[in-house]
């Protein structure tokens, strides 16, 4: 009898134990941290960029290398995006476990490959792999949380299960939100817009938007008033929808730009990504943010 309270006792320890087995993860980018905890909210998560950052281009500092040590599984956008970076927190981190990174862009058809230009380690933002910055159209992200599931599942098997059901809650609540973002945007439909590099490249083609101009003179490079110029007078033939830049640029050349082309144009600035903290519903909200200053600027 006693015997059997003891086994009763081990058994239930074990339980507890292994009831929120856990990884620490190292997420690239909020989205991924995001869709992270959506899947497995007890997982540790370290975020190597914020919103205000370009991804492109971050320094490989000490934190970021202890934390890329001492996680079980690294989250990150690949198409060469962090190639300036991860690659030396890799190296310096002497992680096996991080090794076999989840890139999102392996799970999903990329736009705009260029196989005629050869990307390097320092011209990440040149995209020779197609454009790396997928997660703004959600369907990629839908695709993306679907991999990641599996992902996290080989790595923390007696999770399956729960995984399984909270992917099953996100597509559904998920796939309820672009019905209803798409029958928003159809004012949107074959507008055109400018931006600063292509950083929202997928939400242009997802509403069916055209971006007409690049305020950067050549990929990763800050405007200069030479180039804003030549823009200028292409754009005056069909003055676009708005100027755009992301949270992380300069907003003085898109201000400019749209001032010149009178009041048939705004400028925006969108947030390129989440906060670091956050969840689905943060998701959720965020793309709201990437689709209704669009959506102003329409009805103006
Ligand atoms: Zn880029």
């Amino acid at each position: 009898m006693r015997r059997a309270a003891l086994a009763l006792t081990l058994l239930l320890a074990a339980t507890g134990a292994s009831a929120t087995p856990t990884l620490t993860v190292f997420a690239c980018e909020p989205e991924w941290a995001a869709l992270t905890r959506v899947l497995m909210p007890q997982a540790r998560l370290h975020v190597a960029t914020h919103a205000g950052q370009d991804p492109h281009h971050i320094e490989a500092r000490p934190a970021l290398i202890a934390q890329l040590r001492s996680a079980d599984l690294a989250v990150c956008t690949g198409a060469a995006l962090e190639s300036g970076w991860l690659p030396v927190l890799q190296q310096r981190a002497g992680n096996a476990r991080v090794r076999d990174v989840f890139y999102a862009a392996d799970h999903v058809e990329l736009i705009d490959p260029q196989p005629g230009v050869i990307g390097t380690p320092w011209a990440g933002d040149v995209h020779a792999q197609g454009n790396p910055h997928l997660h703004t159209d959600p369907h990629k992200l839908l695709e993306v949380a679907q991999a990641l599931a599996q992902r996290l599942q080989q790595e923390c098997p007696v999770q399956r299960e729960a995984i399984a059901e909270r992917l099953r809650g996100f597509e559904t609540q998920w796939r309820a939100r672009i019905a209803h973002w798409e029958r928003q945007a159809a004012p949107l439909r074959g507008r055109s817009v400018a931006a600063q590099h292509t950083t929202f490249g997928y939400l242009w083609r997802w509403l069916g938007l055209r971006q007409t101009a690049d305020l950067e003179p050549r990929p990763g490079m800050a405007p200069t008033p030479g180039h804003l110029q030549r823009l200028l007078e292409g754009l005056r033939r069909e003055p676009p929808l708005a100027v755009v830049v992301a949270g992380f640029h300069d907003p003085r050349a898109a201000r400019w730009l749209a001032g010149q082309l009178g009041s048939s144009t705004t400028w925006l600035t969108l947030p390129a990504t989440v906060a670091e903290d956050a969840d689905g519903a943060a998701l959720l909200r965020w793309m709201d943010e990437l689709v209704a200053p669009l959506l102003r600027a329409a009805a103006r």
